[in-house]
């Protein structure tokens, strides 16, 4: 079975031009093949094959050396679009319907580039043959081997990757079966429940500490005026470290729970909050937590598992036992006067999350939060009786 797939990819600035570049001269490619089908079909009535095109893109690369640089499958596959266009011209023709000719392409009539087996690789980027590596947002795992690609252009510029993937029928494989909860969070960015706590690398920091600085500054500018667009230029040059440091670190993150675990619970982060809040600390945090969960669902399924997310709310103010434990947020420990547990709050906000995503059912059809505090409670000590006996 052959299964689609889209995913939204952003080229950097170089990346963005070379791919430019590659669609004008795979239209140009395109343009001369079907003139040079014309004329053959006029000059001596003779169809030329996608194969004997093929043949033809020999004299053309010596003619147009900048050719040579295009991956040929790129360019084979452009004679495979002609053939195609002359089939179903004939086709609709003899339906008796009133097709058009195939066509010459207009400057914004060609948007696509398709390698047909090889030129690219699929991991944690996006590489293309020639273009580099490309940073790609996976929201979904492919299964099965990927038989082509093709790199499109909207009429906007965004740009996206499509994939053709033959699924086989076997189901992938459970790695492990290791089950954790995790707290993200502000002052670290993850706690897990198995008391680990993860910060945010300094190098990231200081970056978004300097575009804070920037962005300040920049705003301060008067508008039109020659400082603002320099400043606007550092600016868009901090935001693309920016944006490499952290998804350098939210891989690696992602990677690292992905091969300890395979059930991963977390709280459904809240759009309402994230579009709510004002302040760019906070909203820096917002966009890597949403991009590290992506990663990390795409990453777990990989391996057989599923990232869990919970509606938990209170998760901070409660405590395993299932006592009530009020904290504002400068106080970072947790300490419970019911069963006398002293905890970094965040550790136990993952345990909380953990708890809630698995107890007592089998992971992954906890999807909802329809396990109050006193079902949890009771399925701890379930647990528990079941450890003791
Ligand atoms: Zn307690």
């Amino acid at each position: 079975m052959i299964k689609n797939y889209k995913f939204r990819i952003y080229p950097n600035k170089m990346q963005n031009n070379a791919l430019q570049t590659t669609l004008k001269q795979v239209r140009f490619v395109y343009n001369k093949q079907l003139e040079l089908k014309i004329k053959i079909y006029k000059d001596e009535s003779k169809n030329l094959s996608q194969f004997e095109l093929n043949d033809y893109l020999i004299e053309l690369k010596k003619k147009y050396p900048f050719l040579l640089k295009l991956h040929s499958q790129v360019l084979q596959n452009i004679n495979q679009r002609i053939n195609l266009a002359f089939k179903s011209f004939y086709l609709r023709a003899k339906r008796g319907e009133k097709p058009g000719f195939p066509r010459f392409k207009g400057k914004n009539r060609y948007d696509s580039i398709t390698y047909p087996q090889s030129g690219f690789s699929l991991n944690d980027k996006l590489y293309i043959s020639k273009i580099g590596e490309i940073n790609i947002v996976k929201h979904r795992y492919i299964k099965g081997r990927i038989k082509t690609m093709t790199i499109k252009r909207t009429a906007t510029n965004k740009w996206f990757a499509f994939f053709t993937a033959m699924q086989e029928n076997k189901p992938s494989k459970i790695i492990n079966r290791q089950i954790v909860g995790i707290d993200l969070g502000l002052s670290h960015f993850y706690a897990d429940s198995r008391g680990n706590i993860i910060n945010n690398p300094r190098y990231l920091r200081n970056s978004e500490q300097r575009l804070i600085k920037i962005q300040r500054k920049h705003s301060r500018k008067r508008k039109g005026g020659h400082n603002r667009k320099k400043s606007r230029l550092k600016l868009a040059i901090i935001h693309e470290k920016i944006t490499n440091q952290r998804n350098d670190f939210l891989h690696k993150e992602s990677r690292k729970l992905a091969n300890d675990y395979s059930f991963v619970a977390v709280e459904k982060l809240s759009i309402k909050d994230m579009s709510k809040n004002r302040y760019l600390a906070k909203s820096i945090a917002d966009v890597s937590w949403h991009k590290f969960l992506q990663m990390l669902a795409y990453k777990v399924e990989e391996t057989g598992g599923k990232l869990v997310k919970i509606n938990a709310h209170g998760t901070s103010q409660h405590c395993i036992c299932g006592n009530k434990v009020e904290k504002t947020l400068a106080i970072r420990t947790h300490r419970c006067n019911n069963c006398g547990v002293e905890i970094d709050r965040d550790i136990m906000s993952a345990i909380i999350i953990e708890k809630l995503a698995f107890f007592g059912t089998t992971a992954g059809s906890a999807e909802s939060n329809a396990w109050g505090y006193e079902r949890m409670l009771s399925s701890v000590n379930q647990e528990l009786s079941l450890h003791s006996s």
